[in-house]
Order: structure tokens, then C-alpha cells, then sequence
């Protein structure tokens, strides 16, 4: 199976759809949550990815946030602003779905979370000690994460571990190799490259292509603005940061 694995929307429908109309021809969904968040679109990006098919998706952060299921305190200012509109934007309908996702799965032998395999939530695999304390609660060979918007690698062979950023159209070969693996963001990159992240795995193969895609930015800027959220937000689409 050819499997899309996505993350951190972030709320931003134009590059959702471009990721999904790039990559038409999978069997499956994988999405490592951050449906919303920051970006002007959430009804319409939930909307899309809870009717896709094979899907198995997990609860970020700022989906959480949304649900007052976590005090929205430890967020900055902006994305404090970005949360409060994002709670009051929400169907209840699409609340309902947001609150029926888990905090982790476990599909073909992958973990998909959101933060980290301890801290399913919130941590941040940022740097190769945090991956290293992270790989003994991982009860699967591979786990795919979120949250960093940065597309990244960390392999465990003999229980050392090496890292790698992914840029566009790099091939990972992850047979027989325990790793934590992260597609980027989709709607909200933050690897310094605005192009929109994913990444197609195939599950017989066991390889992880990684992509970017151009998509209509200003497009997103200019909803942002006219929905009066924070004017960070979109400007710093266009800097990938
Ligand atoms: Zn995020």
C-alpha cells in the first residue's frame, strides 16, 4: 500500500488540497495531527480529511487547543488569538470529530503520534538526545511524528542514533531500521522552504519519499488578514519559518 502521511495543516485548505491533488493515487491516509490552528480554513480542512478513505489520524496540539481539552495558557500571544477564533470558527459537528481522535495509533507496524512516543502531545523531537530517550516507548519498528514542521529522520541502529533533515524527493530506505521519521508541515513549514511537506510510504517496500509542493500562498495570507488573525501568521508563510 502507498500510503500519504501528513501533518500540522494548520488550517490552510489551498495546501491541503494541492498536497491531495499531487498525490491522487495512494490507498491510504495517514495524518499526524495540527488539523487546525494559525490558518484561516479549519471547518473546510477538517471537513476534507475526515472523509478520506483509510484514514488513521491523531489529536495535535492546537486540535486540542480548539477543544479546551489543554489550557490554551501555554500557548504565545498569536497563537493564543489564533486558538480562541479557531474554538469559535468550529462546527460542533467538526468539533465532535476532532474530539474523537486518539492520541496515538498503531497501523502496520507503525506508531503515528503527534508529539513524541512519551509525551504523545506535546514533546518535541527536536535533537538526536531527545529521539534517543524517546525510542525505548516505542513498541513498533517505525514511528512517524509530527509538531516540528521540520521534515527529519532519526535512525536507531545498535541503539545509536543518527538524524537527517529530508528535503524534496529524497528516497529513505527504512527495512529492518528502527527510526523516527516526520513528513514537515503542510500548511505551516518551518524548515525554511514555504513549499507545502508530505510524504508517500510504502508499506511493501518499506521506503518514505519525501516531498514539497508550490501552492497558492498569498491566497492564504490574504484570508488570514481579512479574518483579522494574526499578520505573523501569514507573513511567515512565505519565509517557511
Ligand atoms: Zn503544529
Amino acid at each position: 500500500m502507498k500510503i500519504l502521511v501528513f501533518s500540522d495543516i494548520h488550517a490552510n485548505k489551498t495546501a491541503l488540497k494541492a498536497i491531495l491533488d499531487e498525490a491522487d493515487n495512494v490507498d491510504g491516509y495517514w495524518c499526524l495531527g495540527d488539523i487546525v490552528g494559525y490558518g484561516p480554513d479549519p471547518n473546510e480542512c477538517v471537513d476534507i480529511i475526515k472523509e478520506l478513505p483509510n484514514l488513521k489520524c491523531v489529536l495535535g496540539n492546537h486540535d486540542a487547543g480548539a477543544l479546551e481539552k489543554i489550557d490554551i495558557e501555554v500557548f504565545n500571544q498569536e497563537a493564543r488569538i489564533s486558538s480562541i477564533w479557531t474554538k469559535s470558527s468550529l462546527s460542533d459537528e467538526n468539533k465532535s470529530y476532532l474530539r474523537t481522535l486518539p492520541e496515538y495509533c498503531i497501523t502496520e507496524n507503525v506508531m503515528l503520534v503527534h508529539g513524541s512516543p512519551r509525551n504523545h502531545v506535546w514533546e518535541y523531537i527536536f535533537d538526536k538526545t531527545i529521539a534517543e530517550i524517546n525510542f525505548p516507548y516505542i513498541e513498533t519498528q517505525l514511528c512517524f511524528v509530527g509538531h516540528t514542521h521540520i521534515p527529519s529522520c532519526y535512525f536507531n541502529k545498535n541503539n545509536t542514533v543518527s538524524w537527517q533533515i529530508l528535503r524534496d524527493n529524497d528516497l529513505i530506505d527504512l527495512k529492518d531500521i528502527r527510526a523516527i521519521i516526520n513528513p514537515g508541515s503542510v500548511g505551516q513549514p518551518r524548515d525554511r522552504d514555504a513549499r507545502a511537506s508530505y510524504a508517500i510510504y510504502d508499506t511493501n517496500t518499506f521506503s518514505w519519499k519525501q516531498y514539497k509542493i508550490n501552492y497558492d500562498i498569498h491566497a492564504v495570507q490574504e484570508r488570514i488578514i481579512n479574518f483579522g488573525l494574526p499578520t505573523h501568521h501569514a507573513l511567515r508563510l512565505l519565509e517557511g519559518l
